[in-house]
């Protein structure tokens, strides 16, 4: 019986360790014929067909060349032939490990974690990234939204977490999570700067519910415009907290407002050949020529404004016409960027510049959600975000142009944010507020 348990603790314990990390598809837009490896922190083991030792604590001395070879991967390293396997796996020997790759004719991205390359059935590398959760997760951030206040990115991390949770299963039948595109979430590169681990960080164990503690989808758009959308407005479902809502803080962002300019025959042939509609009709011509939305509509003479969108590739369907008789051209003058539903990013960058706590921007624009805060969530990668902040602040040191009084003053809030005593007494995370000094602006 005490044997069992034994077996069963760990399995358990097991079980909890890999639900901590994700497989991520890395390049999944690109065809990869050669990809260069490098180590920028940290040795690497490399197997080939998962047990066979290629070579032990590789580090920055070295540079693995991997080709397709048939099924196979090629493998060199420092350009001696080590022959192909079924898959190359790098396996980080510490938790602090970077790798750089520089696949030909793309731009070079580095990531933390373990790496496993194999051959796709179009006869082109799979680049598979296996990470710590929330590493994974500060990197989204750092691809996704934009900013300097890390209580921006406490919000995207908590709804990149959330998506992240509910969709953990999105690419299962291909061996990995997620891929490393919008498809999924963007994931371009390692986060590198501390006020996104921070705001990944202060939101740890944080997501989304609804009013029965099902985690929620997490639209979310550039900005809406000054009102967001009704999830059937744009999808088919009518979701209980995807409601509009106004939206006054996606005012005078940059991607507030936009034009484009059409002539009338393009615009009205448009409606008459793909939609059938009568454009000799005084009425019809009329609506086609003067169409306004002061709030969002979702149709124009019928048409769904998503198509509209989709065919003339505009930003956003929240837009009014404007018909100039003399040139007989057309001007859309739209608002926001995206679907417009769930969150504005833009948004929630003007409501935390104005003071708003994280969770009432959440509450904004996801009716009747809550936050759920997991207090039995590990803090290992707490300490390892702080671990990491410290470090990168070391190397930055070197950098002539940054203010190394900052970056000890961000180093010290930090290590005092490592005791977990002070950190509860500090900083509760549902209800604390940020001060404005933590900006970071370097
Ligand atoms: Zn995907």
């Amino acid at each position: 019986m005490k044997r069992l348990l034994a077996i069963l603790a760990f399995l358990l314990l097991a079980f909890s360790a890999s639900a901590d990390r994700v497989k991520v598809r890395l390049f999944s837009n690109n065809s990869i014929d050669l990809i260069n490896i490098s180590f920028d922190l940290g040795t690497y083991d490399i197997y080939g067909s998962d047990t066979t030792l290629i070579e032990a604590s590789v580090g920055n001395d070295k540079s693995v060349e991997l080709t397709p070879q048939g099924r196979k991967v090629h493998v060199a390293i420092n350009g001696y032939d080590y022959g192909s396997f079924a898959n190359v796996n790098f396996l980080a020997t510490d938790t602090a490990c970077i790798l750089c790759l520089n696949p030909r004719q793309l731009k070079q991205r580095t990531y933390e974690g373990n790496l496993s390359v194999s051959v796709n059935k179009n006869g082109k590398l799979l680049l598979i990234n296996d990470v710590e959760f929330e590493t994974y997760i500060a990197g989204v951030v750092q691809s996704e939204i934009y900013g300097t206040q890390p209580d921006i990115f406490r919000v995207q991390a908590i709804i990149s977490r959330t998506w992240a949770l509910k969709n953990i299963n999105k690419h299962a039948s291909e061996g990995y999570n997620f891929c490393d595109q919008v498809h999924c979430q963007a994931y371009l590169n390692r986060c590198v700067r501390p006020d996104i681990m921070l705001g990944t960080m202060m939101s740890s164990g944080m997501t989304i519910v609804d009013s029965v503690g099902q985690l929620i989808e997490t639209p979310f758009h550039a900005n809406s415009g000054g009102q967001t959308a009704n999830s059937e407005d744009v999808w088919r479902a009518a979701v209980p907290y995807l409601r509009s809502v106004p939206d006054t803080f996606s005012y005078n962002m940059r991607q507030s407002e936009w034009v484009k300019v059409l002539s009338e025959d393009k615009w009205l042939n448009y409606f008459s050949s793909k939609h059938k509609l009568d454009i000799h009709n005084d009425s019809i011509r009329n609506e086609l020529l003067s169409f306004s939305q002061s709030t969002r509509k979702v149709r124009i003479c019928g048409v769904p404004l998503t198509r509209v969108r989709t065919d003339f590739q505009l930003r956003s369907t929240f837009f009014s016409v404007i018909y100039d008789t003399s040139s007989h051209r057309i001007t859309l003058s739209g608002h926001g960027f995206g679907h417009g539903v769930g969150l504005s990013q833009e948004g929630t960058i003007r409501m935390v510049g104005l003071g708003i706590s994280y969770d009432s921007i959440i509450h904004h624009y996801y009716t009747g959600a809550e936050i759920h805060y997991d207090e039995t969530h590990p803090h290992t990668y707490v300490e390892n975000y702080i671990n990491k902040i410290a470090q990168i602040i070391e190397e930055d040191k070197s950098a002539a142009t940054r203010s190394v009084s900052k970056k000890d003053d961000w180093l010290g809030r930090l290590f005092r944010l490592r005791d977990r005593e002070e950190r509860e007494e500090v900083y509760d995370p549902k209800t604390d507020e940020l001060d404005e000094d933590w900006q970071y602006d370097w």
